[in-house]
């Protein structure tokens, strides 16, 4: 990939193959410009044929290089609570009507939570994200987080994003108190097709959560998943709500279908699929930080690296239930692109 590739004027080129021309580089000038790109556009990049995805990845690395050079940041995913979630969320393996063999247990001690930040802090994580499963936490789940946080932060340096489902303004206002820089919580799909992933919250409770977040004073991390029968309108429609509320940061995941959820054998994402919708949100979010999250190893398969190429941003290890590719592999990977791996200090992990 060349950054400075851009379509030769046709009367230089008159042996040229008019289709060798990048008509994505067009669009990306726009964005960088400042002028954001339209639905219509960004439909027109998912229906980007297959052959011409190395020209689409071509233009969004000159956004990407814009916003963020060559850096890849890497976070790191905690488990902190598994199973036991009284939600119906169809892609989720801890779900109450999932028959997936999870493990099942309440928050994790002291102890464990800080070894895993430990861990995090070795693989060269800029964020430790401590997740549960929850509708939302209880008492006693907010009062561990507020004890961890503090202790986290003050051996590692790390950033803490929370994720614990749905919040009020008042524990928002209380995880921004304890040090928590940043709360995840993913819209995962457009507004329209929400009904038809779960029934037992709504787009509303969610977009809620993210505004209690936000007037807390801290950043706001959302994303979505690919794959669970959507329309491209429907990506559409979330990549631009996420741009409206002014998230931060956006993970973007491709279904696992896990055995046992209601999703399961849902395999409908080709590799190209997966790389035209990470450039749509990249060209629909030009600076905000782009995430290649759970699915990258089973759907992108060989192709991952060419995500980095409008991404930023990867898990490093495992996901929540699910087994990520090793740490040295997504290193090599990092490395072999050219890129670096970033921390908000600047330092870059051994490879
Ligand atoms: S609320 Fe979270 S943990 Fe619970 S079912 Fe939904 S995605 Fe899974």
């Amino acid at each position: 990939m060349n950054a400075a590739t851009t379509a030769s004027p046709a009367s230089d080129t008159a042996t040229a193959n008019p289709t060798a021309i990048n008509r994505f580089d067009a669009l990306a000038d726009q964005v960088l410009d400042g002028n954001p790109i339209s639905r219509e556009q960004a439909l027109e990049i998912l229906k980007t044929p297959d052959d011409e995805v190395l020209n689409l990845l071509s233009a969004g690395f000159r956004i990407r290089q814009k916003h963020f050079g060559k850096t890849v940041q890497l976070y790191f995913l905690m488990s902190a609570k598994s199973g036991l979630c009284p939600e119906d969320c169809h892609y989720c393996s801890q779900s109450k009507i999932s028959e997936a063999p999870v493990p099942k247990h309440n928050i994790l001690k002291r102890d464990d939570l800080m070894a895993a930040a430990k861990m995090a802090a070795d693989r060269g994580a800029k964020t430790y994200c401590l997740v549960i499963s929850a509708r939302g936490p209880n008492e006693r789940e907010m009062s561990a987080v507020e004890q961890i946080v503090p202790e986290i932060k003050q051996k590692y340096d790390l950033d803490i994003c929370a994720c614990l489902g749905l919040l009020s303004r008042e524990q928002a206002d209380r995880l921004k108190a304890c040090g928590v820089d940043r709360v995840n919580h993913n819209l995962n799909t457009s507004e329209e097709h929400y009904a038809d992933i779960c029934t037992t919250h709504t787009y509303a409770d969610r977009v809620g959560t993210l505004r209690n977040v936000r007037d807390a004073g801290m950043e706001m991390c959302s994303g979505g998943i690919i794959g669970m029968g959507e329309k491209h309108e429907d990506v559409v429609s979330m990549a631009f709500d996420l741009q409206e509320l002014g998230v931060q940061s956006i993970p973007l995941n491709f279904l696992n279908a896990i055995e046992g959820t209601p999703l399961e054998g849902n395999k409908d994402l080709s590799p190209h699929d997966c790389l035209r919708a990470l450039a749509m949100f990249r060209f629909v979010n030009p600076d905000r930080e782009l995430r290649i999250s759970g699915g990258r190893e089973i759907h992108l398969r060989t192709l991952q690296p060419l995500g980095l190429y409008v991404a930023n941003s990867l898990f490093v290890g495992d996901y929540l239930t699910t087994q990520g590719q090793a740490p040295e592999e997504d290193y090599q990977m990092i490395k072999d692109l050219g890129f670096e791996v970033t921390k908000s200090t600047g330092e870059t992990p051994t490879c």
